[in-house]
Parts: structure tokens; C-alpha cells; sequence
């Protein structure tokens, strides 16, 4: 593929808002609803013991106020890509909490689960960069899909995929070089299955994964808190045949994530 073509089909670094915006409505749609119920229950409290209203009223103000600053800093910390007192399990709730009310509240207002994932990867991509994180070459693997191989290549890759004869007819030449030139791990996985294996035996403590926007998603949630820079594959043929990865992108995501003076 050119490569003036490759980055007509670069995906809009911006994209991230998308994301931030709806599980945003989708906070104040969660706390609208939760205040609603409040009121439906709250002249039951009365009738079973009177301190239990304000009480009541006082818990939810302090969880929402818990909910509006975790969710502040969250958004600060992914949209200027600086650690604001970012902590870990704040994410993790952000992330799966908020994640399947997103995909919900997006599918309402029209907005595909594609979009909707494609930004969700944007948005983990941003924690990472705002944790400003180094690894050594040896903590790195770079793990790849199946579908990145040339439909009509017969090589087996899946137990090792240097045994790719680097004939250039698909992306896997150009990613060996790069593994080989930084320097770290790198393989192939034909499903959500062998991919955790991979990771077990390996023992990264980065993993930079090519995927499409659901592997992805469902990659990154499943191998939290270890810290997953999502590179999203292109596709010119469709989903899942002869994909394509921006090899610059996976170069330059590299050369922030290693040690300089390992280099
Ligand atoms: S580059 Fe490697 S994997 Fe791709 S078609 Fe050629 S031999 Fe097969």
C-alpha cells in the first residue's frame, strides 16, 4: 500500500473526545437517574425512620462529589495528557463502569460501537502517554493479529513468526525489522485465547497491540492494570483480510516508550 494512503486512512487523533463526551453524558444521565430513584424512595425512608432521608440525601451528595472529581481528573488527565493524581483503579473504574453505559447511551444517539471503541482506544492510548511510563526493550512485546498476515501466504506464524520469509507482500516484514531494530518481543495470535497465552509466556510489562477496535477494547480491559498502547489495524479489504498498520505510528509509539540510553 502507498504510504500517502495509509495516512489518508490515519485515524483522527481527536478522536478521543467522542469518548470523553458521551461517557460525560452518560455520568449526568447516571446521576440524573440515580436522584430520581432517590426521590421515588425517599417518603419510604420517612415512614421507617426519619434521620434515614437526610442521611440518605447526604451519602448521595458525597458520592456524587467522589464521582464528579475521579471523573474530572480522569478527563484532565486524557485530554492534556498529563498525570493529574491519576490513580490506577480510578481508571479501571472508569473504564468499566462507564464503558457499557458509553456504548449504550452512543447506540442511542446514533453513534456506531465502532466509533464508539475506536475512541475508547484513544482515550487508554492517552492515559498511557500521561503516565509519561519507560521499559526496558526486554519488558516490550508487540502483539499482532492473525489478519495482518497475506491472505495467500501459507507460512505458519502463530508458533513463531520469524519463520515469515520476508517476501514484503504483507505488514509482518516491515514489523519484524522493527522488533529487530528496537529490540523487543513481538508475535502473532489467531484469537482472544492464544493471545493471553502469549502474553503469560512473555511477561511483558508494555504490550503495544495491533488490533481492530473490538480486539482492542476487549484486550485492554482484560489484561488491566498491565499497560496496552492500542494501534488500530487499517483496513482496505474489510475486517479481518490482508489488514494494514501504519509502521511509522509503531515506530514512534517505540521510540517514546523505550529507555533512551537502551536505544
Ligand atoms: S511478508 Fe512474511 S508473512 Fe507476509 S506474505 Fe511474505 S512471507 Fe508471508
Amino acid at each position: 500500500m502507498e504510504k500517502n494512503s495509509v495516512q489518508k486512512m490515519k485515524i483522527n487523533s481527536r478522536s478521543k473526545y467522542l469518548y470523553l463526551l458521551l461517557s460525560l453524558s452518560s455520568l449526568c444521565l447516571l446521576m440524573g437517574l440515580t436522584t430520581l430513584l432517590w426521590w421515588f424512595i425517599a417518603p419510604r425512608l420517612d415512614d421507617i425512620y426519619e434521620i434515614l432521608r437526610p442521611i440518605s440525601l447526604a451519602l448521595l451528595r458525597l458520592f456524587f462529589l467522589i464521582l464528579l472529581i475521579g471523573v474530572s481528573t480522569v478527563m484532565l488527565t486524557s485530554i492534556f495528557e498529563k498525570n493529574f493524581l491519576i490513580v490506577k483503579f480510578a481508571v479501571n473504574l472508569y473504564n468499566r463502569i462507564m464503558y457499557p453505559i458509553t456504548i449504550f447511551l452512543g447506540t442511542i444517539c446514533g453513534v456506531s460501537r465502532e466509533r464508539i471503541r475506536e475512541s475508547f482506544v484513544h482515550v487508554n492510548n492517552s492515559f498511557i502517554k500521561a503516565s509519561r511510563q519507560q521499559f526496558r526493550p526486554e519488558e516490550i512485546l508487540i502483539l499482532l493479529p492473525h489478519c495482518l498476515q497475506n491472505n495467500e501466504c501459507k507460512i505458519r506464524l502463530s508458533n513463531d513468526i520469524y519463520n515469515c520469509e520476508r517476501c514484503g507482500k504483507c505488514d509482518i516484514a516491515g514489523l519484524l525489522s522493527i522488533a529487530e531494530n528496537f529490540k523487543v518481543s513481538i508475535a502473532i495470535a489467531n484469537g482472544g485465547t492464544l493471545a493471553r497465552r502469549i502474553v503469560l509466556k512473555f511477561r511483558p510489562k508494555f504490550i503495544v497491540a495491533v488490533a481492530c477496535d473490538r480486539d482492542l477494547v476487549s484486550g485492554i480491559q482484560d489484561v488491566f492494570p498491565l499497560p496496552v498502547y492500542g494501534i488500530l489495524n487499517i483496513r482496505p479489504e474489510g475486517p479481518c483480510f490482508n489488514t494494514r498498520v501504519d509502521l511509522d505510528k509503531l515506530s514512534a509509539t517505540l521510540q517514546k516508550i523505550i529507555y533512551e540510553e537502551k536505544r
